[in-house]
């Protein structure tokens, strides 16, 4: 069966469409074309007439003509609508043109990179010229290393690589920054939060470097759909940019369907797992041949789903090849192998993390089954798009979970299908990262008296604090290195912690392998002492987790659960920044907080019922993380008229709604913030409810609250008052089991008494 005809038998399925909200289907829409301007040399075009390219699509050749102006360059599109174009074509006509030229490609993982490079070489092949493009990055065997320095017209890394690896050894890469053209930064929607605000601080280094060398590279930028990609490229890269969004390319006849698993306890507002749901749509999609990527939010869903997946084709054959998990943390090699599997049609159906989202070619699929909403728009439709050909028919699943948002989301597909999605937000003025590349830019050049670094605020300051901590020395108006240690290699681009955990299968005593590896802050809570960790599906039970070394050591099972960790968080006061009223007698406070994390119990839950078999404990180390918070302090008379019970059940009732309106507010993803509330806070020594970057350092999300701090209570007010549940469910306040069945009435009246 094809996916038009699995599409025209649902829609006479009368049970299955009583849970569909909506039934949208978005039409094919043909290709618009411009012919090759005149920037393209012209000894691409046969090359590109071979591939049956006659004409480019038209964001293709508006940002080509941009780049010609001399302008730095945003391309706007969705997946597979040959981004790829908008970079090769000026940067092969310009290495064609005059040879000395070099270009920088940015990705953010290897995969990316790989693939993309596979593309630049069968077209300069074909054309049988002289344009050497190499690969730098980790895996580049350090034999090739000095030919990639010298020799490279084009040289394809990631931002790590960038940072630690070329930038600190600039001397050795002459020939590339005295002729630095063009500085190719694709997927930059990726480059939010610390990793962006780390990034936009790399490239002002690298700029820096090119001026010394008396390059001035031009910047040509892909992202995919975010609400705001101008000022998200103008942040990187501290210049004015040519927004180009006018997507060209075709696209066949699209499906999408809301379906929201039914209701099995009205009262208590409970629903059909989302799990079992999407157990049963994968399943029919796999039994009718229909290639599907699957995608769940987390790593423990993904294993389940594909467990329940090969279960579903295991026969004598080992049929059950063809259904494959995805997520980060298999080695780079198996994930390859997968990505070529679904690439050449030998795997059916993957189960897959958002880490299927980014570019990384596997083909355009039939189906996407999405298990519960991704937390954002953009990723949304990141994981729609790997559904979708050029032509034919291609459908779409979204599954609600019972949380808020999910519910929100199904009830209002049109938030969905026509709301801009969020902002990415970073900030490369963050002292704890503008502080250290401030020490990788003084180790890599010295700074001179009333030199500036990019638009960074207030040079002379941070150049002064280094010096008096003894990092610099200043002799004769500059500032040079006087430390011992080589900055770059102690500062991850990607988290304030730098190592990640290794995980080792001791199964064989003789022959001990890495099967993957996990970042800091996650293995606590999945690799701690008898957690079952899963891959691809299979089961391990971790034996023992050096905490200091960095190591977990599993051994594979075969038991009938799986374990769920309980994580506790502490918050304790660094700084007070500001104090407002509001509300006559509450207080709203910006400020810095530590946080800290700590797992101490775990869950075993049983496969397919979901019950609780039982718990353990656990003994791990803590985790910190400086951050900046903003807080909401009760009024002290309206908590005194409140038993503390209630109170609680109130408090945690207004978190929960806090939880759900600040992401939409803030246009962020709900995982950057975190609300927590606590009846007698050490902080306030109030009730208090706080909100803080869940980042170290933050990226300016509770700055922003605290400049919304009555609106975001009166948002959340609207919310639990419009709901038609009467004592509390999952897309308001939390279930009744929760916050028990005083607990929205409690909220309610505390949000009156802080919204008059
Ligand atoms: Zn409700």
């Amino acid at each position: 069966m094809n996916v038009s005809q699995l599409a025209d038998q649902l829609r006479r399925d009368h049970m299955f469409m009583k849970d569909v909200t909506r039934w949208e289907v978005i039409p094919a829409r043909p290709a618009r074309t411009l012919p090759f301007p005149a920037s393209m040399d012209a000894r691409l075009a046969p090359v590109l007439e071979k591939r049956g390219i006659h004409a480019l699509y038209t964001h293709q050749a508006h940002s080509m003509e941009a780049t010609a102006r001399g302008e730095d360059v945003t391309v706007v599109t969705p997946t597979a609508s040959g981004k790829t174009m908008c970079y090769n074509l000026p940067v092969l006509s310009a290495i064609l043109k005059d040879p000395d030229s070099r270009a920088l490609y940015l990705f953010p993982t290897k995969a990316l990179s790989a693939d993309q490079v596979s593309e630049l070489y069968d077209m300069i092949e074909e054309m049988g010229v002289d344009i050497k493009t190499y690969t730098y990055d980790g895996d580049t065997p350090a034999a090739a290393r000095k030919a990639v320095r010298q020799a490279g017209h084009i040289v394809v890394t990631n931002p790590d690589m960038l940072h630690s690896g070329i930038l600190p050894h600039h001397t050795k890469w002459v020939k590339l920054f005295e002729n630095l053209k063009y500085i190719v930064i694709d997927e930059i929607h990726t480059y939010r939060g610390v990793f962006g605000s780390n990034l936009a601080n790399v490239l002002r280094r690298l700029l820096r470097l090119c001026e010394f060398y008396g390059s001035h590279p031009q910047f040509i930028l892909c992202s995919a759909t975010i609400a705001n990609p101008k000022e998200l490229a103008e942040t990187l890269i501290g210049r004015p940019v040519t927004l180009v969004d006018d997507n060209g390319a075709p696209m066949g006849e699209r499906h999408f369907v809301f379906y929201n698993p039914p209701v099995i306890n009205r009262q208590l507002g409970i629903r059909k797992g989302a799990i079992p749901v999407t157990r049963s749509i994968s399943g029919m999609l796999l039994k009718n041949g229909i290639q599907a990527i699957t995608f769940a939010r987390s790593r423990l869903t993904v294993e389940v789903l594909t467990r329940y997946l090969k279960d579903m084709v295991r026969d004598p054959l080992g049929n059950a090849g063809r259904v494959r998990g995805y997520r980060g943390g298999y080695l780079p090699g198996e994930r390859r192998e997968i990505e070529r599997g679904l690439r050449a049609g030998q795997v059916d159906a993957v189960v897959s993390t958002n880490a299927l989202e980014l570019g990384i070619d596997i083909g355009a699929l039939d189906a996407c089954v999405m298990c519960g909403y991704p937390g954002t728009i953009a990723s949304a439709w990141q994981q729609a798009g790997r559904a979708g050909r050029r032509q034919g028919t291609s459908i779409v699943f979204f599954i609600a979970s019972s949380a808020a948002i999910d519910q929100y989301i199904v009830n209002h597909p049109d938030y969905f299908l026509h709301q801009s999605p969020e902002n990415a937000l970073l900030n490369p003025d963050n002292l704890y990262i503008l502080l250290s590349h401030f020490k990788c830019a003084a180790f890599e050049l010295p700074f001179e008296d009333g030199d500036g670094f990019g638009n960074a605020p207030a040079p002379e300051e941070l150049l002064g604090y280094l010096s008096d901590e003894g990092i610099l020395h200043h002799v004769e108006g500059r500032y040079h290195w006087s430390a011992e240690d080589f900055p770059a290699s102690e500062i991850s681009l990607r988290s304030a912690a730098a190592e990640n955990f290794i995980i080792i299968d001791i199964t064989d005593p003789a022959h001990h392998r890495v099967i993957g590896e996990m970042d800091r802050f996650t293995a606590p809570m999945l690799l701690h002492e008898n957690a079952i960790y899963m891959h691809e599906g299979r089961q391990f039970q971790v034996e023992k987790l050096d905490f200091d070394a960095c190591k977990a050591f599993i051994r594979s099972v075969d038991v009938g659960y799986y374990t769920d960790a309980d994580l506790n968080i502490n918050l304790s006061l660094l700084d007070i920044e500001k104090e407002e009223p509001f509300a006559k007698t509450a207080k709203a406070a910006l400020g810095e907080i530590k946080v800290t994390a700590l797992v101490t119990m775990f869950k075993k839950i049983r496969f397919d019922t979901h019950e609780t078999l039982g718990f353990g404990h656990v003994r791990l180390p803590e985790t910190d993380m400086h951050t900046t918070a903003m807080w909401w302090t009760l009024p002290p008379e309206v908590a005194a008229k409140i038993p503390s019970d209630r109170l609680k059940n109130g408090m945690l009732g207004i978190a929960n709604l806090l939880r759900i309106v600040c992401p939409l507010y803030l246009m962020c993803a709900p995982q950057d913030i975190a609300v927590v509330y606590q009846v007698k806070s050490p902080i306030t020594d109030q009730p208090t409810i706080i909100l803080y970057d869940n980042c170290p350092g933050g990226i300016g999300l509770s700055q922003k609250a605290f400049g919304m701090r009555e609106l975001l209570l009166e948002k959340a007010m609207q919310v639990a008052e419009d709901c038609p549940c009467e004592y509390g469910c999952p897309s308001c306040v939390g279930p009744v089991g929760e916050v028990g069945e005083d607990g929205k009435r409690t909220a309610i009246r505390l949000l009156r008494e802080l919204t008059k």
